[in-house]
């Protein structure tokens, strides 16, 4: 799973194209992420242009 430092978002929606799982949603002004969904690619945090976006240790990566 990640974690989305909203302090720093800018809602670009980059990290909801992205993801191949679709585990990132752009919903008005926040995203939600789907930790069920995400299978820890990284992808998304590569991807963030404000480094928003951290990897954290989730189940799949234990
Ligand atoms: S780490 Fe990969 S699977 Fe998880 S939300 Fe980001 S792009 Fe999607
Ligand atoms: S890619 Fe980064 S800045 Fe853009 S919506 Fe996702 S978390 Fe926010």
């Amino acid at each position: 799973m990640i974690e989305i430092n909203r302090k720093l978002c800018i809602y670009c929606n980059t990290c909801t194209g992205v993801c191949p799982v679709m585990a990132n949603r752009l919903r008005e002004v926040v995203v939600e992420h789907d930790p069920e969904k995400c299978v820890d690619c990284g992808t998304c945090v590569k991807a963030c242009p404000v480094a928003a976006i951290t990897l954290r240790a989730g189940k799949k990566n234990l």
